[in-house]
């Protein structure tokens, strides 16, 4: 043990650990470069009453689009813009970005509610409300019609209080939903304090539905429980038919998965708004 210890510290490890500093500290700096350069891009995932497939409303989803990678997935570079501080410049954009597309929309007569994703990091900064706030008057877009996709511990942040910047975007007007829900330390006792509108079920519990009768139950639950606290529920991760079913047989409102459809280019989603 001992041995392996003095090797680990030795210049082979340290040697490693450069190394991938390094390589962050590249892919940090691509990232600043891709934020002047406007290199990203969102794309649009239906979300549909399971029942009929009818479209509700988008969820938005950032990508990077690398001039040698293509199109980076928000899960290799979120984490890192959160680490880097960049996550305030990347979600800012991608405020602005959805605002602009609903006014598009709204002006070719096709309404439609946006989920927008917001960081734990975002949501720790009092001039946050602030932000959203001017990328909705800047484009003319009703709070109304944006959910603010938000994780469990950064809604409850404060013991005490919940989180003054979560109070303050619903005193805005803009909608609260809870993402990934049943996947981090829930305390549903404390739900009730925190003025959300939707849960999204993490997409963890439908992968096991409908052979798995403890995940079919965790979804039933938070399905009755969200009806019961006046909420509503969308069931992330869709993939089958069985699935949809058994949607529809326990009363979940709203879906969103590949099942139904994968994230769309603006345009796609146009277009399925223009088929509605
Ligand atoms: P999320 O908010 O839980 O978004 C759902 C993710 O699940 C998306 O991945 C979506 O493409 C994927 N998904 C949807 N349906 C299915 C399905 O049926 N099967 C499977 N396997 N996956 C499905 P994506 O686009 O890669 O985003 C990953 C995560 O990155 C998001 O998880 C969200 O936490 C984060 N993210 C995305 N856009 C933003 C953003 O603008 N800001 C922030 N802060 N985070 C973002
Ligand atoms: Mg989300
Ligand atoms: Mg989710
Ligand atoms: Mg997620």
């Amino acid at each position: 043990y001992e041995v392996k210890q003095a090797g680990r510290g030795g210049i082979a490890s340290y040697g490693g650990d450069s190394r991938r500093t390094l390589a962050r500290l590249s892919l940090t700096s691509k990232l600043r470069r891709a934020l002047q350069r406007d290199d990203f891009v969102v794309h649009y995932q239906p979300i549909v009453a399971p029942a009929t497939g009818e479209l509700r409303a988008f969820e938005a989803l950032v990508r990077w689009q690398d001039a040698e990678r293509g199109l980076v997935g928000p899960d290799e570079f979120i984490p890192l813009a959160e680490d880097a501080g960049l996550i305030e410049a990347i979600g800012g954009w991608v405020l602005h970005a959805v605002c602009a597309q609903q006014r598009n929309w709204v002006d070719a007569g096709l309404a439609s509610h946006v989920h927008v994703n917001v960081s734990p990091r975002q949501l720790r900064r009092p001039d946050f409300p602030g932000t959203v706030r001017a990328a909705l008057a800047q484009h003319g877009i009703d709070p109304q019609a944006l959910t603010l996709e938000i994780t469990e511990s950064a809604a409850m942040l404060d013991a005490e209080r919940g989180n003054p910047v979560v109070l303050a975007l619903h005193e805005l007007g803009v909608r609260l939903a809870i993402d990934d829900f049943g996947a981090g330390h829930s305390s549903l006792a404390r739900l009730r304090d925190v003025p959300v509108q939707t849960l999204k079920i993490d997409q963890s519990f439908l992968r096991g539905v409908p052979d798995d009768p403890q995940a079919a139950a965790m979804i039933t639950a938070i399905v009755e429980l969200s009806a019961a606290l006046r909420m509503t529920t969308v069931a992330e991760g869709v993939t089958s038919e069985a699935q949809r079913r058994f949607l529809v047989e326990h009363d979940c409102p709203l879906a969103q998965g590949f099942h139904f459809a994968r994230p769309l280019t603006a345009t796609a989603a146009t277009a399925l708004l223009r088929e509605r």
